[in-house]
């Protein structure tokens, strides 16, 4: 299900439904005052994957259809088409990129790190406007991942680290959980 109007923030399409199942999840995640939670768009079923498609999770899903969920895809939202080419973060993690000590660089080998901080600055700015404290993100991303993403060597190898995006969140007191701490 995709809520998004291609002409308005992503945030700003989703309707407002009374709310149970995510005031249950929110009381538990910290969502804050606003009980809004903000979530990657592919785990509620936007196909915004790198390669067209969803990682579409039940119980983000489930909050989106009680109306507090708040849909972002940094990396569409920094300026980077779907389908795209698929990007890892060499040389550290999103904190060391924010930092400038690492790069976002696709397969192929185009820098990409401009967007992917892009993606993660609007990602920050519609927490803050929505008063939204906790993010349920994809596991992995090198923009949404938390705690484990790939090395950058594109052979799905895992490494510890935080996607770009992430990081951003944590840096300024967003509490960021995972499909994978939520499942
Ligand atoms: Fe977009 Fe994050 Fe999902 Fe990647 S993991 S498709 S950046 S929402």
């Amino acid at each position: 299900m995709c809520y998004r109007d291609k002409n308005a923030p992503i945030w700003a399409t989703i309707p407002s439904f009374p709310a149970y199942y995510l005031c249950l999840v929110s009381k538990e995640a910290g969502s804050g005052p606003s009980g809004l939670v903000l979530v990657s768009a592919c785990l509620a079923g936007r196909a915004c994957r790198f390669d067209g498609t969803s990682n579409q999770d039940d119980g983000v899903s489930r909050l989106v259809a009680e109306g507090r969920a708040i849909l972002v895809c940094p990396e569409e939202d920094g300026g980077l088409g779907t389908p795209r080419p698929p990007a890892e973060i060499a040389g550290g993690d999103g904190h060391d990129v924010l930092d400038g000590r690492a790069k976002v660089v696709t397969k192929s080998g185009r820098d990409v790190t401009a967007q992917y901080v892009r993606g993660a600055e609007l990602a920050l700015a519609v927490a803050r406007e929505t008063g939204a404290e906790t993010a349920i993100l994809k596991s992995r991303s090198p923009s949404c991942g938390k705690g484990c993403i790939y090395d950058g060597s594109f052979t799905r190898t895992s490494a510890e680290g935080d996607g770009v995006t992430s990081a951003l969140l944590q840096r300024n007191g967003i509490e960021v959980l995972t499909d994978e701490d939520i499942s």
